[in-house]
């Protein structure tokens, strides 16, 4: 890794120089903040991510291309890091740096800032490394004054288009930089009522029928409301606007959309926004300039076509707003041959140097295209899959980037449910379909109905499913759309900011269906007939754009109708790519990959996710059953330990033909299986009837339960008689659990020839002796049984690592313990003393302060957990060569926690049977990403 950062340093002091070359952003020594871009070339290239951020960087790219890109300059993301070190300054030098970088550009387009009689007109942009579609702020036509306004109309002959960008930018600089939006979620932003209100004055539909004297007034109103609710005039000086931009840009990495999506995505706040500041081309000059974004490839479903969204006379942020519903980019033809053939040929350029499905943003002025961004694409789990299959095959990358390519949490996607299509045809024939509209995010969501994020959010904690449905979805509303299972909006193409964000969230989404009709201030949804109210529900198809009224059943995916249920995959089905991506992940990776089960149907769906194992078989889950929770009861409530042998002979059977069907599922897989683990409490009743149920069950008398209730509990039952601690006090408890494992894996051994291979494994040991007493008696009870069935199996005796004293004396209990496997949900509890019960209260305060940079039960603590596992690998290791390690919590499912059992060097990773896959993917990439 060192190396890797000091050649990038290399590449970045080679740019740096030659960014001298263009000469006009850096005085020598200084270190170097401002980039320019422009026709002669660029100071930097697409590796320059963390200084120009993704659009700088890429803008920077596309001008070493040759392809016709606005001239402009990017201020570095270190730039935004000293901002906010520094009390919200700039360096000293930037103004100086940004005046020469400006004058460059001025050279370059032969116009000026603030120029009475042809002004250039910038936009000031942001761009962090990583891309984060709409989660920041952005100004546009900056440098537009009441003087300036009319050389643009005189200068493109064009009063109209004039008067429209200045109320457009005084909308957007209000908005953006002085902070003036809508009262609350559920009121309009004021502008776009004022804007309203002239249209409906002038009794016109579209924006365009709108004449400059009527712009004008627009202005004229939007300037009145800046004076009355910000005290202050609008400012005219385009130098205190574009400083004003570039303070708002920066401080808009600070804001709390930007901070939700960062915490969502793990990207660390460090890293800091650049900002770009482009000269700005024009797609509202008339019926010959328009503007788009497109996609190389379909981002819903990774087919390979050309796929995208324009409006001819309009500006980017109509598009990306989701203002007007755009046209398909293939009628575009028609309205700009020229421009539609040479951007073909771009986009295919692009992919082609990009190798990777690319979303562009163009715009083409009088005719003449002109490249704004371009980015790899946001994509759906299934497009992610699909593409990178398509572009090994397409021999443009290889397996193992295709493996890197696809975000194995993306994968859960493929495995979510889809509506059944009974209930669907049920729904027509009712009446309630509703409408259809853009399938922007594939999958099925039914919830109920939130017209607001906060009251998504709200239901969302009461524990209901909830739809979020909007006239247009903003980026304010990420949280809203977090807490949603589906997201319906009225307005907006398949490209609007938040389409793209809910595609990545994995999130249903369904967007303008332009035939509702949403009235926030009496929280209603009219659609032909209907009228639906907030709390009301509703099913989304994500996958078709189809809006139904109600509830929705739902069945299995494509992949899980294959995969668990023997269907044939259908014509175009993504299972296919699943499959082949996952069998080259299969070949890549070194870790094993096992699955938590506990039940024989839950180890058959493993197997088939591709489970190699069990890896945790929680035998306690299998005493909740009907049958065996009242011999349970017994046991616990017996007063002696013959009265306990007693009970435990009846649940003896009752284990066995458990153990009989997992190891029949798995054999000859390894199965780990632990000793009972919870506080006894928990199988007891703690209300009144059920203690009658029991004592009248039991023939005993209900203060007898109450006593023994009474007796159980805890104060802290987490740290008391559980685990290990249960069958040193009751050796009998696992006494019988041997023997139900034993009797049971010696009948499946004889009656189908396959040797189930056991690993017992003895829970929260902390001391030598606690696993030595526990292993003897498994061990004897082994002998016994085979003895008695005159056949042997395979075993193991071994112990879950989940105390940090455990971890830390590992090296003895490597004496006796066979195997280890790290129990990190306790192992986290009890290493950080944070309950894993009362944690959720408390924990997303911690990372929204930045105390711990994950939810340490989520993804694992390298620092602390990961020291201690890291200790007890290697102490256990030196004790026992060859030790098999693997770990079983939560964070066997993780895809950064399997990075990091990966770098230790463990065995196998465990999850539940639904995260195998994920897991597969996740392993394959960090053997990749070691091998370098
Ligand atoms: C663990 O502690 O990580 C573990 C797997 O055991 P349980 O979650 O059952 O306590
Ligand atoms: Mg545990």
């Amino acid at each position: 890794m060192p190396k890797q950062s000091s050649t990038k340093k290399t590449s970045t002091d080679s740019k740096a120089r030659k960014s001298s070359k263009r000469g006009a952003t850096r005085t020598s020594k200084s270190v170097q903040h401002v980039y320019s871009f422009g026709p002669s070339g660029a100071d930097g290239d697409r590796e320059m991510k963390h200084v120009l951020g993704g659009k700088g960087a890429n803008l920077a790219e596309m001008c070493n291309l040759g392809l016709p890109v606005p001239p402009g300059f990017t201020i570095s993301t270190d730039v935004c890091t000293h901002y906010y070190a520094n009390g919200r300054t700039f360096p000293k030098t930037l103004e100086r740096d940004v005046e020469a970088a400006l004058a460059l550009v001025e050279r370059e387009v032969g116009k000026k800032l603030g120029d009475k009689r042809d002004p250039l007109l910038v936009s000031v942009r942001s761009g962090a490394r990583v891309s984060m579609p709409g989660m920041m702020d952005t100004v546009l036509n900056l440098g537009l004054n009441d003087d300036t306004v009319e050389g643009l109309a005189r200068a493109s002959g064009n009063p109209r288009f004039a008067w429209d960008a200045y109320r457009r930018f005084v909308n957007m600089y209000a908005d953006v930089v002085l902070g003036l939006k809508a009262k609350s979620e559920s009121h309009q932003c004021p502008f776009r009522e004022a804007f309203d209100l002239k249209k409906r004055s002038r009794n016109v539909r579209e924006d365009s029928e709108l004449t400059p004297t009527d712009l004008k007034e627009v202005v004229t109103e939007y300037k009145r409301l800046v004076k009355e609710r910000t005290g202050k005039a609008f400012p005219s000086d385009p130098r205190e606007q574009l400083w004003g931009a570039i303070g708002a840009v920066f401080r808009s990495w600070q804001n709390e959309r930007a901070i939700a999506y960062r915490s969502m995505n793990h990207i660390p706040s460090a890293w800091g926004t650049a900002v770009s500041v482009c000269s700005m081309v024009f797609g509202n000059l008339g019926a010959d300039s328009g503007t788009g974004v497109a996609f190389t490839r379909d981002p819903s479903t990774g087919e390979k076509r050309f796929y995208g969204e324009y409006l001819m006379n309009a500006q980017g942020e109509d598009v990306v707003a989701g203002l007007r519903t755009p046209h398909p980019i293939s009628t575009l033809e028609a309205s700009a041959p020229a421009a539609w053939k040479e951007l073909n040929r771009i986009v295919q350029l692009l992919e082609g140097h990009y190798r990777d499905m690319q979303d562009i943003e163009f715009t083409i002025e009088r005719g003449r295209l002109w490249m704004l961004q371009c980015r790899n694409g946001k994509r759906t789990g299934f497009a992610a899959v699909k593409i990178a299959v398509d572009l090994v095959k397409e021999k443009m990358i290889s397996k193992e980037e295709a493996l890197m390519r696809v975000e194995p949490t993306a994968l859960d996607q493929l495995l979510q449910p889809v509506f059944d299509p009974s209930e669907l045809d049920d729904a027509r024939k009712d009446g309630r379909f509703l409408t259809k509209a853009l399938n922007a995010g594939p999958g099925a969501a039914s919830g109920r109905i939130a017209f607001s994020p906060s009251e998504a959010v709200l239901r969302k904690e009461r524990g209901e499913s909830v739809v979020l449905v909007r006239i247009e979805t903003s980026p304010d509303d990420i949280l809203g759309m977090k807490a949603s299972s589906g997201i319906l909006t009225a307005r907006g193409g398949m490209t609007s900011h938040a389409a793209l964000v809910a595609r990545q969230m994995g999130k249903v989404c369904v967007a303008g269906a332009s035939e509702l009709e949403i009235d926030y201030a009496h929280r209603t949804l009219v659609v032909g007939k209907w009228t639906l109210s907030e709390g009301d529900w509703i099913s989304i198809d994500g996958s078709t754009g189809e809006v139904f009224a109600g509830k929705l059943g739902t069945q299995s995916s494509d992949v899980c109708a294959v995969l668990l249920e023997g269907a044939k995959p259908r014509k175009g089905s993504i299972y296919k790519a699943f499959d082949e991506l996952l069998g080259w992940a299969d070949k890549a990776r070194t870790l094993n990959v096992r699955a938590n089960a506990d039940q024989p149907d839950q180890c058959l769906n493993a197997v088939r996710f591709g489970a190699e194992g069990v890896g945790l078989c929680r035998t306690e889950h299998m005493f909740f059953a009907p049958g065996k929770i009242e011999a349970v009861r017994e046991m616990i409530l017996a007063e002696t330990t013959a009265e306990r042998v007693h009970a435990l002979k009846k649940l003896l059977p009752l284990q066995r033909a458990d153990f009989e069907g997992i190891f029949r599922a798995m054999a000859p897989r390894p199965v780990t299986i632990r000793s009972l683990d919870p506080p006894l409490h928990e199988f007891l009743p703690h209300d009144e009837p059920s203690i009658w149920a029991i004592a009248r069950d039991l023939g005993i008398a209900p203060e007898k339960v109450h006593a023994k209730v009474e007796a159980l509990r805890e104060q802290n039952p987490m740290l008391g008689l559980r685990g290990c601690r249960l069958g040193i006090v009751y050796p009998e408890i696992t006494i019988m659990q041997a023997r139900a494992i034993f009797e049971a894996a010696c009948s499946v051994a004889k009656s189908t020839k396959k040797k189930p291979r056991l690993e017992i494994m003895i829970p929260l040991v902390g001391a030598k002796k606690e696993l030595d007493l526990q292993a003897d008696v498994v061990r004897t009870v082994a002998e016994e049984v085979f003895g008695e069935m005159k056949i042997e199996v395979p075993f193991l005796v071994g112990t879950m690592i989940e105390l940090p004293r455990a971890a830390l004396t590992a090296g003895e209990i490597a004496k006796t313990a066979e195997f280890f496997s790290f129990g990190t949900n306790d192992l986290t509890q009890t290493t950080f003393g944070i309950s894993r019960d009362d944690g959720g209260k408390f924990l997303p305060h911690y990372i929204e302060a930045e105390i711990h940079s994950d939810d340490p039960f989520a993804t694992l603590d390298r620092d602390g957990v990961g020291r201690l596992m890291r200790i007890a690998t290697e102490e256990g290791r030196a004790a026992r060569p060859g030790l098999k390690v693997g770990i079983c919590g939560e964070h066997g499912g993780d895809p950064r926690s399997i990075e990091f059992c990966h770098e230790l060097g463990l065995d196998y990773v465990s999850c539940s049977p639904f995260r195998v896959p994920l897991a597969r993917l996740a392993a394959a990439q960090a053997a990749l990403r070691k091998r370098g």
